[in-house]
Order: structure tokens, then sequence, then C-alpha cells
């Protein structure tokens, strides 16, 4: 076991006073790789060792549930034969939902309600655009979504939505908006933006159950500040008591979450929201070589609105920062792998190297040229394993098993297997339930009970309701996961994906045993379901030795050894999209993250763009980020890569390898000094 003092004796002067500084509100601004995270765990352990609170009196706001995890791990190890009470580790999601399921019942939910994914709050929104006849191909339901959430990140239930204009456009989703709240709590579930919205709602609402947490937490730690959005922010001070013992942690430079409500006013305000407050301010850099570091500071240099920050480091200067030019996207992908393969994968750990692009779509590339000369990887933010359909159908027989109000996982798993029930009787037994005010599973019954249906239809959802009963008291009886085993054989659906032996079926059998021992993790089905709506990609597994594919979004708080930063592109990164829709702001965040992903390196990073790239479908010219100008020349090294062509390694037609041909001759790094926008400052 650590000791704190061995804890502390590994901090340097300014890192000890913040964790020592434990009462009153500080805040920690520092920059990436300056030990924030590690002052939040160690003054976590310090609080409990010098027995300022008891362990579970700690209120601690993670990012990632990964992140919450690995510190519930240190601190476990910490508290090895002292306690068994563990702090409030977790995401402002996974927290709320601790809340919530306490009490429910005072803002008129019941405590086992659902969490809705992405695919449950489309199918609402679909269904309600056709009652209200909004035509789903004018506004599409993630525009709708989009919307919704943003009120719900500014705190603003239905009713408390101020629109300008009448009859606008605004005005018809807000009117989905107020159906959308109806219909998710007649289904007793909270989509993720409602999880903090309500528990917002419920400190607000009912001051004594707010006093008890006020009073309860002692502490309350935050990381990430930065990232923190407006309702969030008020979560956090609804619970912060008068003695105000927050401690805060961020980096200004880090803001990259603003397109989900993320608030930097937040961070930048504190002191007027907590008069007084202490601020440290960490300047030693840990994590990466010299060159990384003045790559990444340089590059931030470069935007006006930042607190500005000196990072120095003792580290050596490492090698130079790489930049290379590929001739096509292919080629970067085959390039890339190439340095994996001949240079870093004796170096270091394929699990501490890491891929991280703008967009997910980028990994396909990396995928297939991994596949074909067999570089284990993983995609955390692809697929989740999850939302894959199979995983989903089992997980909704489980659902309605938990609450019987929850009419989205009756949908799905009416028809799994076939029973021969259509849109149309789907359809009426929906108008049955709002006609009368009951859950779909309840209307099933009511149809069936009065004859309402056919014969053969009768006798299926007969069956189903039945079993449903049965399958609700054998989790009286038996495990979670053993519950399911005979859900699955019950119901019909092994025997579907068994009879029918192809390699996609036994893909879906495996990913079903992988589910079935993941539930030997949670204590119960409820625990086991909660874990599920809140997985998010970075949560994914990390063992064995694989390289990692994910956005720079995902990484943020992380390090690796290795660092790729490629498709550095006008239009890719920055990203076109948000700089048409935010300018210069958003031109300042895409910097940010560009900070982000490079200071996520800790020995050595390749940055890289290439000349032409497949968008949409066609062969694009391609031209430099302007990012890549604004690196320091004297700590990166400039390749333009060349690449024998391998026989069947082009998907160019004859005329595309004319153009590529005359491409050729102008070399990448010419083009690059031809472009106005980019000249090389030499
Ligand atoms: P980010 O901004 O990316 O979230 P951070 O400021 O939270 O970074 P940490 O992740 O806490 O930084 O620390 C970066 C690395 O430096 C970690 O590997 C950490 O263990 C190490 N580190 C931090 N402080 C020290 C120290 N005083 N001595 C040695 N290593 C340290
Ligand atoms: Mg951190």
């Amino acid at each position: 076991m650590t000791s704190i003092k061995n804890l502390l004796d590994n901090l340097n002067n300014e890192q000890k006073k913040a964790v020592l500084n434990t009462d009153g509100p500080n805040l920690i601004v520092a920059g990436a790789g300056s030990g924030k995270t590690k002052v939040l765990t160690t003054k976590l352990a310090y609080i409990i060792n010098e027995k300022k609170a008891w362990s579970n009196q700690i209120l601690c706001v993670t990012f990632t549930n990964k992140a919450a995890k690995e510190m519930q791990n240190r601190v476990l190890n910490y508290l090895k034969g002292e306690s068994s009470a563990v702090p409030w580790l977790g995401t402002f999601h996974s927290i709320s939902v601790k809340f919530l399921r306490k009490h429910a019942e005072a803002i008129g939910f019941k405590s086992n309600f659902t969490i809705l994914d992405t695919d449950d709050q489309k199918k609402l929104v679909r269904r309600i655009c056709e009652a209200e006849n909004i035509d789903a191909k004018k506004i599409s339901p993630q525009f709708i979504l989009a919307l919704i959430d943003s009120w719900k990140n500014k705190g603003q239930l239905p009713d408390e939505v101020k629109l300008k204009k009448k009859n606008s456009l605004e005005d018809k989703i807000l009117k989905v908006y107020k159906i959308y709240q109806e219909k998710t709590k007649d289904l007793n579930a909270f989509d993720f933006g409602d999880l903090i919205l309500y528990t917002v709602h419920l400190f607000e609402k009912n001051k004594d159950i707010r006093e008890i947490y006020r009073n309860h937490f002692k502490y309350i730690l935050v990381d990430e500040y930065q990232d923190t959005n407006f309702i969030q922010n008020k979560w956090l001070n609804l619970i912060v008591n008068e003695k105000r013992n927050i401690c805060c942690v961020g980096d200004d430079d880090q803001s990259i979450y603003s397109w989900r409500g993320a608030e930097i006013k937040n961070f930048l305000t504190f002191d007027k929201i907590y008069p007084n407050c202490k601020v440290f301010k960490l300047e030693q850099n840990y994590r990466s070589t010299k060159n990384i570091l003045a790559t990444a500071s340089k590059l931030i240099s470069n935007n006006n609105s930042r607190v500005g920050k000196k990072l120095w480091s003792s580290s050596n200067e490492g090698e130079l920062v790489k930049l290379n030019c590929y001739r096509n996207g292919k080629e970067e992908a085959q390039g890339i792998s190439d340095i994996i393969e001949g240079n870093i994968k004796n170096k270091y750990s394929l699990n501490n190297v890491s891929i991280l692009v703008r967009a997910i779509y980028q990994t396909r590339e990396f995928e297939e040229r991994f596949l074909k000369i067999g570089i284990g990887y993983r995609v955390l933010g692809g697929i989740k394993f999850y939302e894959r359909a199979e995983i989903k159908d089992a997980v909704a027989y489980l659902r309605i098993i938990n609450q019987k109000f929850d009419d989205l996982a009756l949908e799905r798993v009416i028809n799994k297997p076939r029973k021969g029930v259509g849109e149309t009787t789907l359809k009426n037994i929906y108008e049955f339930a709002s006609k009368n005010n009951l859950c779909l599973e309840d209307s099933i019954r009511k149809l069936v009970e009065n004859n309402k249906f056919k014969p053969k239809i009768k006798t299926a959802f007969n069956n189903l309701i039945s079993l449903i009963d049965k399958w609700r008291n054998d989790l009286k009886l038996v495990k979670h996961f053993d519950l399911l085993k005979l859900v699955l054989d019950e119901s019909g659906y092994s025997s579907l994906l068994k009879d029918k032996k192809d390699l996609e079926n036994e893909n879906r059998l495996e990913n079903i045993k992988e589910l079935l021992r993941a539930m030997h993790d949670y204590d119960n089905l409820q625990n086991f379901l909660e874990h599920v709506a809140l997985a998010t990609s970075i949560d994914q597994e990390w063992e064995g030795e694989k390289v990692n594919l994910m956005t720079m979004h995902a990484a943020k708080g992380l390090e690796f050894d290795v660092v790729f930063l490629p498709g550095w592109e006008e239009g890719l990164f920055p990203h076109q999209k948000s700089l048409q829709e935010k300018g210069d702001f958003a031109l300042e965040e895409e910097r940010r993250l560009a900070y982000v992903g490079i200071t996520r390196a800790k020995k050595e990073a390749f940055l890289s763009f290439a000349l032409r790239r497949i968008y949409q479908g066609d062969w694009m010219d391609a031209v430099p980020s302007r990012f890549v100008n604004e690196l320091p020349d004297k700590n990166i090294e400039k390749n333009e890569m060349k690449f024998e062509k391998e026989k069947d390694d082009f998907d160019f037609n004859q005329d595309t390898e004319i153009e590529f041909g005359e491409e050729f001759r102008s070399p990448g790094w010419n083009r690059l000094k031809k472009n106005k926008l980019l000249r090389w400052k030499k």
C-alpha cells in the first residue's frame, strides 16, 4: 500500500501546495500533462488520510467512466483494509443516475427507470413527428434532438424555453420537445440530457433532499472543468455547501466541447461564483518530450482568446516531431502502418500507440490496412459493442423485464423471433394505449383479454406476456446472467441464431456469449443495465496488444507513448462544417483540439496530411491544414513520403491515374509553398 507521504513526495512544490490546500474553493489552471489529474487523485487520498471526511463524503466528477474506474482502483488500493466506503466517483451522468435512483419518486418517476440511447430517442422523435404531421425528411430527428439537447444543456424544460418568433421552425420543434418530455415520462425513462437536467430539477424543487447532499458532501473535486456546460455547473453549485470545499481543475486550451454546450465561461469566472478562491498554476509538464511540448505550445499560441500559460519540461529533447506528406489517404494509412511495423512496434507496446483522427470515419482506411497486414487494433468510438443489433435485442428483453413502461424495449422484442405482428397491429395497439393512457404492455394485456386480436396473434402475445411474467419472477430466484440465458432460450431467440448457420450468426452468438460474460461484473440487473446505458466509447476493453484508433475528442485526458495525427488537411482539420457554422470561434476550438491531440504524446508524435483524399466517393485534391504552417520549424522534421506503386494497391481507374501522375510531378512541398494561405515560414 502506498503511504500518503510517498504520494506527496512524488509531487513538485506547486502540486503539493494544491493538494494540501483542501479547504475553501480552489481552481487549478494548468496546461496539458502538468499533473492536474494527479493532483486531484492525490488530494482525494489526502483528504481521506487526514480524516477530513469519510471517503463516501467526497464527490469526484471525472470526464469518463474509465477515468472514474481508474481513480476508484487507486483509491481502493489506498484504502485497503481500512474502509469499505468508496467515494462518489463518476461522470456527471453516472452520479446523476445515483441521485435519481434514490429520489425518482420526488419528481414523478419510478426508481427502476430506463436510460434511453440515441436510437430510442430517434424512434421516439420520429413517432412524434408522424403524429404531428411533421415531415421527417424536412426536419431530421437528429436536428430536432440537437436542438432539444441544447435547450437541456441550458437548463430549460419546454415551459422555460422562450422563443422570439412564433410559428418558426424552432417553435415547431418546441412542440415536439414538449410531447417528447411527456412521452419519456410515460416510459419512465430519461435520456442523457435529462439525467442532469432532472437532477438539477430534483434539487431545486426539493430543498430537503438538496440539504441532505449539501450536508453530506464535505469535498467536491472536478476534473476537466473547462468542458462543463451551464447545467452541469448549476448541478455542481447546488450541492456545494457553505464551506465551499470545491476544487476544480482544467485547462482553457483544452476546451473542445462547445458543440455540446460547454462554456469556458464557467471556468474563467469561477472566482466570481466563489470569491476568494485560491488559484494554483502548474507549469511543469511531465508527459512529453521537449520537442512535442514546443510543437504544441507554438501551435496554441496562435489562439487569441486564451489565458496564456507557459509550460516547461525537464525531460530530454526527444525525437523531432515528424510531419509527413503523403500522396493520398491510402498511402497515409500504408505509411503509418509501415512506421508502426518497422520502427515503433519494437520500441513500444502497441497499447501505447494511438492514431487520433478528427472524424471517426477516418479510421476505416487504417482498419483495412491493419487487417491486411495483421496489426491488431481497437476502434474506440466506432460501433460500440452495446450498439450491435443482437446485443440490443438481448438488452431490450432485459429492459422490459426490469420495468413494464419501457414501450421501446417491448416494441423491439415483439417480433424477435417473428410472430407475425405487422405495422397495423402495432399502430392499433399504440392508439389503444394512447386513448386509455396505458403502456404498451398493459394495452396488449387488455386487448388479449378482450379478444381483440386474430387467434394467431393472440396466442403469440399470450405466450410473450406469460413469459415476461415468468421472467420477472425468475429474476427473484436466479442471477441476472442466468436469467438472460433463460430468456434467450425460452423466447426462441437462441434457436433463431443457431438454426441459420452462417458467419454472421456465429459472430452474433459469440457477442451474446461476451455479453453474458460481461454481466458477471455487475451485482444485479439494474446495475448492469445502467452500465450498458452509460458506457461510452472510451470505456471499452483496453487489454491486449493493439493499436488504438479514436477521435481526438475521445482522447482527452489520456496519454500514449506514440501518437499519430493523420488527415491534417483544410476541410478535414480544421473541419469545414464547424468553420462554416461558427467562424473564428470554431477555428480556435479546432486549434485547441490540435493541441489536445499533440499533447497526448509522451515520446513520439507523427503528424501527416495527404494531397488527395476520397471525399464522398470521389478523389479530391486536398490542401494541407493551416495548422501545418503554425508548427515550429526547429522542432519538426518534414518528410515527403514516396511509395513504390504496389500492384493491387490502388483503386484508381485509368483517368485518375493520369491525374495522379501529373500531381506527382509537382511534389507536395512545392504545392504547399505555392499555396498563398500556406506559405512556409522559412
Ligand atoms: P491533461 O491536461 O492531459 O489532462 P494532466 O494535467 O491531468 O493532463 P496528468 O495526467 O495528471 O496531467 O499527468 C501527466 C503525466 O505526468 C502522468 O503520467 C503523471 O503520472 C505524470 N506526473 C504528473 N506529476 C508528476 C510528478 N510530480 N512527477 C512525476 N510524474 C508526474
Ligand atoms: Mg488530466
